[in-house]
């Protein structure tokens, strides 16, 4: 079978390469030409473990290809899969420009059956948008059919959650367009990946419900939290002693910083967005934003506590991407908490694995470091804003010898308070029991 996949970012690179790998052809379509030119050149435009493998053997093989050409790669495909991005808007709703341009180029290049698949997060009734466009650009009345099959995977383990995901959800009220996609999908089907087939809409509903329920289990640890560090009780054995539980499970109850990244906080406020409209107030969700906006100043005020007076000094902050393993920085927290220590007069000195070059541009003013030993060199704190493995075994001895003053805020609580306070660092983290 011939797929195309129209935008090539994060989900639309990951799905192109994963259905080659399983024996599909695929073009993956972008109209960035750099970041085509960068693709077909051997270079990769994003960071995302073992993508970068399977992108080269499949281009080798001959079952990968990249292009700026929207057109002839629909021509030529039975199915395009629909990946540009949705960003919010200035009322917080999902921008559908970029899915509106690709729905009217699809509709102007159809002359035959297709069927065109929306992996974009999207607004309930944009599948019906979609046709309506699609409808509205064909030069003559043709059969095609429109299918939702939300996207779930994670940024950092994109290629394994890809090829081994909990379920696959397909919206079509087609029965052609469901058997071309199980079809297409059936080597998962074969290792017994549950798929759930619904409509249109209520696909679409699956992944923003999904999306702000995540969101809602981060916001809800977190205030957790926070009640912890009031009362002296332990989050981590809180999160244990819940997490046994079946039906809490043990995912997604880790307190920090906050939710970041493309997904979660434009998610829940399209979802809150789309309510609205119907006349609704989603008072849970709306909740969970809240407490996630107010997290990266709980943070700051951590921070504060063990700077005292903050105006001239300086921190080193490790970690900028909104979680490990991924280059985006898209809504990350630690860019939220620097930008609070700058306004606060403290100067700061970052360090991050990958995603150093990216935060340059997001980040005027602040010092970028080759290390985490040169981050840590006369500064007056040591935050760890986000959990690289790198982060996890960092040399205590070395950092409390570099460090101005020996003060350390993990807000990913990576590190123990005892051992810390051993090592005779004043140490701060996140609803964990302090030591005197
Ligand atoms: P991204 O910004 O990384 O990539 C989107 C790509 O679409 C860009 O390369 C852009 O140049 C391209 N594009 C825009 N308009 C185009 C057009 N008219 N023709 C061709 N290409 C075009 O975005 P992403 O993170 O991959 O997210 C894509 C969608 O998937 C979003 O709706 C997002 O919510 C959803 N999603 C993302 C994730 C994630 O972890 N990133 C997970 C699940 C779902």
């Amino acid at each position: 079978m011939n797929i195309a996949v129209i935008g090539t970012g994060y989900v639309g690179l990951v799905t192109g390469a994963c259905f080659a790998e399983l024996g599909v052809h695929v073009t993956c379509i972008d109209n960035d030409e750099a970041k085509i030119g960068a693709l077909k050149a051997g270079r990769m435009p994003i960071y995302e473990p073992g993508l970068e493998e399977i992108v080269e053997k499949n281009v080798r093989q001959g079952r990968l290809a990249f292009s700026t050409d929207t057109g002839t790669a629909i021509e030529r495909c039975l199915v395009t899969f629909i990946a540009v991005g949705t960003p919010p808007d200035a009322e917080g709703q999902a921008d559908l420009s970029f899915v509106k341009d690709v729905a009217a180029a699809i509709g102007k290049r159809i002359r035959e059956y297709k069927v065109i698949v929306t992996k974009s997060t999207v607004p309930m009734g944009t599948g019906a948008l979609i046709r309506k466009i699609i409808e509205q650009n064909l030069p003559e009345p043709i059969a095609f059919s429109v299918a939702s099959n939300p996207e779930f995977l994670r940024e950092g383990s994109a290629v394994e959650d890809f090829m081994r995901p909990n379920r696959i959800v397909v919206g079509t009220e087609d029965a052609q367009a469901a058997a071309i996609l199980r079809d297409l999908y059936r080597p998962l089907y074969l290792i017994e990946t549950p798929f759930v087939i619904t409509d249109v809409v209520t696909a679409e509903m699956i992944k923003y419900a999904s999306n702000a329920f995540l969101a809602t289990k981060i916001s809800f640890i977190n205030e957790i939290a926070h009640l912890c560090d009031r009362l002296g009780a332990d989050v981590h054995d809180v999160a244990r002693g819940m997490g046994l539980d079946n039906r809490i499970g043990r995912k997604f109850l880790h307190p920090g910083p906050g939710y970041g990244g493309s997904c979660f906080p434009k998610d829940t406020q399209a979802v809150q967005a789309l309510a609205r409209k119907a006349g609704m107030d989603l008072r849970v969700i709306g909740a969970a934003i809240e407490v996630n906006d107010a997290q990266p100043g709980l943070m700051l005020t951590k921070i504060r506590d063990v700077l005292g007076e903050p105006r001239g000094k300086v921190a080193a902050v490790l970690g900028l991407t909104f979680k490990p393993n991924t280059d985006d920085i898209r809504e990350s927290p630690a860019l939220k908490i620097i930008e609070g220590l700058r306004a606060m007069g403290v100067s700061v000195r970052a360090y991050d694995p990958i995603a150093m070059e990216h935060a340059r541009a997001a980040l005027p003013g602040v010092e970028f470091v080759a290390d985490e030993y040169e981050a840590a060199s006369g500064a007056d704190v040591l935050v760890l804003a986000t959990e690289w493995n790198q982060f996890r075994s960092l040399d205590m001895e070395r950092i409390k010898g570099l460090l101005r003053r020996p003060a350390i805020v993990d807000l990913r609580n990576i590190y123990e308070p005892s051992e810390m306070a051993r090592l005779g660092f004043t140490f701060r983290c996140v609803g964990r029991r302090p030591v005197a």
